[in-house]
């Protein structure tokens, strides 16, 4: 789709890459469910292949439907190019190796995504690629970071549970001034609620397992380019690795993309509600959400988010066992990994996500035993509040051991 105006962003979810079909005037992109194309002759096969008749080949090199998705989500984040790829890991894996090899080095934020991390101290590794994970909230830990070998400034922001907010305009100088490139995993806030582009990202990820498709059925990710520059290096990695989207996935994601803006907003309406309520709860020791003013990174967070979005963590004063309760008490949140779904989702990442990050790597990201990450979905505000409180009941704030002892006898 070529646009002449500008439009708005809600506009832009419903109508970006999805112009009525050609053929028949349908007004849902058709699902392309072929995995290879027909040429007329020898010669149009020929100028496929060659590069001068822009027309599809095979479904791992491009596919219509995918397209349309690539399309609609490099409208949404502002971005030029963009590739849809078959998980958000792929989109991270195909950054790495495009971006990374043999002594060749990438400065991370230290509580990124779990697997984000693994792959690179476990994979990459392998293949003589540095890597180092700080607290990006903290920019001069960036700048101590930075070696003459360092490639990539990969961050996550707001972070995965932490909700650390590193400041994106700040990373991209750093990056950019040492001739790197900064990758940002915008997946916690969905273009909606921040553009990295428009703070001076190269590019940016998604797993659009999260917000994007938002309906907790499809697993797929995307990487979006601010200029045409690292597309077609990033390009080629993808289609030989194969980490290429199914057009039937990337029909799915477009279609929710259609209510990202408006799911984004309940969510959050109710995850500020909450949160404030959260805060008062004896149980609760603390809450991390940007929207609260005790969050350490608040300003920040009102500089470069359009919204504190849907996503809180908080710790239960009982730590572990309090956790355990609370998870196995809860009825209508659902004990599920996974975030960004219209379903209110609860988990515990040192047993789940962060699992294999390891004891210590977990307490040095400040990933605490008693940490609770709540995506906070579309529900009634009540229904949730509700189903949270009402486990909260279950949770006792510490006893004296010992007593509890002499009690039993
Ligand atoms: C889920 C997630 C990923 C990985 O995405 P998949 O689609 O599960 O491969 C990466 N980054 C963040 C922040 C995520 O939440």
């Amino acid at each position: 789709m070529k646009k002449t105006k500008k439009t708005g962003i809600d506009t832009d979810c419903i109508h970006a890459g999805q112009e009525p079909d050609k053929l028949f005037g349908g007004i849902s992109v058709p699902i392309y469910q072929s995995s290879t194309f027909a040429f007329e002759n020898a010669a149009q096969g020929a100028a496929r292949f060659g590069g001068t008749d822009p027309g599809y080949k095979y479904t791992r090199l491009g596919n219509p439907t995918t397209a349309a998705l690539e399309e609609a989500v490099a409208t949404l984040e502002g971005g030029e190019k963009a590739l849809a790829t078959s998980s958000g890991m792929s989109a991270i894996s195909t950054i790495f190796m495009t971006f990374l090899g043999q002594g060749l080095h990438v400065v991370s934020t230290d509580s990124v995504y779990g697997p984000t991390r693994t792959v690179l101290e476990k994979e990459f590794a392998r293949f003589g690629a540095e890597s180092t994970f700080v607290d990006t909230s903290d920019i001069n830990a960036i700048k101590r970071a930075i070696k003459p070998n360092t490639k990539l400034v990969y961050i996550e922001t707001p972070s995965n549970p932490t909700l650390a907010i590193t400041d994106i305009s700040q990373a991209a100088k750093i990056a950019h001034s040492n001739g790197a490139i900064l990758v940002v995993d915008n997946t916690f806030c969905s273009p909606i609620l921040q553009k990295p582009f428009d703070f001076g990202a190269d590019i940016v990820i998604h797993s659009m397992t999260k917000f994007l498709n938002g309906h907790g059925d499809v697993v797929a990710g995307m990487i979006v380019f601010k200029d045409g520059s690292l597309f077609p290096q990033t390009k080629n990695v993808l289609v030989q690795m194969g980490g290429t989207i199914d057009p039937h996935q990337a029909w799915l994601v477009l279609r929710g993309i259609k209510t990202l803006s408006m799911r984004v907003k309940v969510a959050q309406e109710n995850s500020i509600k909450l949160a404030f309520e959260l805060v008062k709860h004896p149980a609760v020791a603390w809450v991390k959400y940007p929207g609260l003013p005790s969050h350490p990174q608040h300003d920040l967070s009102k500089k470069q988010m359009k919204g504190p979005g849907a996503m809180i963590s908080f710790e239960l004063k009982n730590g572990i066992d309090a956790g355990r309760t609370l998870m196995d008490s809860v009825k209508i949140c659902t004990l599920a990994v996974s975030l960004g779904g219209v379903e209110t989702l609860i988990q515990h990442p040192a047993s789940m996500t962060h699992a294999s990050l390891g004891a210590a790597n977990r307490k040095l990201s400040g990933i605490t035993d008693g940490l609770v990450r709540l995506s906070v979905g579309c529900e009634d505000y009540e229904d949730i509040r509700n189903d949270l409180f009402d486990a909260l009941e279950k949770v006792t704030s510490p006893k004296p051991q010992n007593m509890e002892a002499s009690q039993v006898g």
